[in-house]
């Protein structure tokens, strides 16, 4: 009897155990089999350049509770994954809010997600570079998107960059109802992959004959960003490409990069919202108001907000006051009116800085190193996230992640992209190998990037092709005590990264790559 009660409970556990297995190797299983990115274009001439813009919208369908009069309609944590309409009609299904604690549904929508892009071209050579309002788009969905865009275009290389809105959907599966369940909705993830294929098209029938204006605010943006972690190194120049058709003279478009998370709102807002580069985008488009009066005029056309090195951790926390430039009021607490406050600062910046561009040019060259790189998930909870397709992006190799570098050169300006959120110290210098880290090494993931750079003007893309989350210098990586700094537990950051290596990996290739540019 015993014999037979221990053999039932051994296969029982023995299917649990193959399920699992079968589970997780479906889970598990590469999305993009032999998918590997390696291009390498050197332009050796000198070419006029055109430039197409376009603006997507990739807003998601959220039924409006907020603006409802009926409170029963409101969504309440904890209440389920669906619900029906005040009217008792209806079910709709949760979109979840990405970026801070699980469970957070949206409510309505304050303004609306966008896909912007920007292709240029120089008679050889044609870059597609598209922005989302995301929280990140994975490597796998970068190449399925890819592989949607017709030939036609003439495309020789798309590029996917987030901005890391924490105040939309969740695309990555982190921030569903539980830990343990993913909060993307697979029907909104193939929709932004039609609606990128829209932008770029869009983009590409916009292409005209540009001149590419260049200009730089390094300091003016210091104050409207905070950095939660030592040691203290921003990001914080606003570096800023407009685009002028050269026969009508109309701006057509420009892409504003700086370096910051999107979560002025924080972690309460539940409406839909691209956060503060909204209010960046707006202002420059459509100039800065103040009431009624315009005060400054806007540049017109199509802005793309990119951001840059926001690792380590950039974030305007509740605890940085943020003024109104035109009523003085200065907010702390997260609202619609801190982000607009913030957004209108960065607006006026870009928009004087645009005034006085450091540079001209309407020929150059575009020259573009790109290359797959592999990196290990060393990382027990990312782990057990891809095997329970908590991340749905599989693998390329056991516990190994697809991921992508790009290096590239238009002129004089030179760009280097990170596929998630890279510590500033990594890119402008001052890593540091505070007493405790670790593995007790000195920095390792040096010179910074600027300093490997050519050209005069140095952009960084973060959450470029992928988001694989934080870039920690491996001398900074503190889980064990000791603990660096003084502090008594350990920093926020490791959690969310792959691994202590990942830095390494990345800084190597980028080296090897800005070599060959
Ligand atoms: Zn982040």
């Amino acid at each position: 009897m015993m014999q037979t009660i221990f053999k039932v409970i051994g296969l029982f556990l023995l299917s649990v155990v193959l399920i699992l297995v079968i589970i997780a190797g479906k889970n598990m299983k590469d999305r993009n089999p032999g998918y590997q990115a390696d291009i390498k274009i050197l332009s050796g001439k000198t070419a006029a350049l055109k430039a197409g813009f376009s603006a997507v919208t990739i807003t998601p369908e959220v039924p409006d509770r907020w603006n409802d009069s009926d409170a029963n309609s409101k969504y309440e944590p904890g209440k389920g994954d669906t619900f029906t309409d005040g009217n008792g009609n209806g079910i709709f299904d949760q979109v979840w809010i990405a970026g801070f604690g699980n469970s957070r549904a949206a409510n309505g929508i304050h303004d609306d997600l966008w896909a912007r892009t920007i292709v240029i071209d120089d008679g050889t050579t044609r870059l597609a570079i598209v922005v989302l309002d995301a929280i990140g788009f994975m490597n796998n969905n970068v190449i399925d998107t890819r592989s949607m865009i017709p030939q036609e275009t003439g495309i020789d290389y798309t590029m996917i960059v987030s901005t890391h809105v924490h105040e939309g959907p969740d695309l990555l599966g982190l921030w569903g109802k539980s830990p343990f369940k993913s909060g993307t909705d697979q029907d909104y993830v193939e929709f932004v992959k039609s609606r990128i294929v829209e932008s770029v098209l869009s983009a590409v029938s916009n292409l005209r004959p540009a001149t590419l204006e260049i200009s730089e605010d390094m300091t003016g943006a210091e104050h409207l960003v905070t950095d939660t972690r030592k040691p203290d190194v921003y990001d914080s120049g606003l570096r800023i490409i407009k685009a002028v058709d050269k026969v009508s003279g109309k701006t057509m478009g420009s892409l504003v990069s700086w370096a910051d998370h999107p979560e002025t709102l924080w972690g309460k807002n539940l409406l839909i919202t691209s956060d503060f580069p909204h209010y960046v985008r707006e202002g420059i488009e459509n100039g800065i108001w103040s009431g009624d009066s315009l005060v400054m005029q806007g540049t017109g056309g199509i802005v793309l907000y990119i951001n840059g090195a926001i690792g380590g951790l950039m974030t305007t926390h509740p605890s940085l006051g943020v003024k109104n430039p035109f009523t003085g009021i200065e907010y702390n607490e997260p609202s619609f009116e801190k982000a607009e406050a913030q957004g209108t600062q960065i607006a006026i910046l870009a928009l004087k800085a645009m005034e006085n561009p450091v540079e001209k040019i309407d020929s150059a060259g575009i020259s573009l190193v790109a290359r797959t790189v592999t990196l290990p998930i060393q990382n027990k909870l990312f782990r057990l996230g891809t095997m329970l397709g908590v991340f749905d992006r599989g693998t390329s190799g056991w516990m190994k992640m697809r991921s992508e570098l790009t290096v590239f050169r238009i002129g004089p300006a030179s760009f280097a992209t990170f596929p998630g959120e890279v510590y500033p110290e990594i890119i402008n210098g001052g890593i540091e190998a505070p007493g405790g880290n670790d593995f007790a090494l000195s920095p390792e993931e040096v010179p910074c990037v600027r300093d490997m750079m050519p050209g005069k003007y140095k952009f960084i893309f973060g959450l470029a092709n992928d988001e694989i989350g934080y870039i920690i210098p491996k001398s900074q990586w503190d889980v064990k005590a000791p603990f660096t700094y003084g502090r008594n537990d350990s920093p926020y950051g490791e959690e969310n990264s792959l691994g202590p290596e990942t830095a390494g990996i990345l800084h190597r290739n980028l080296r090897a790559m800005l070599e060959e540019l």
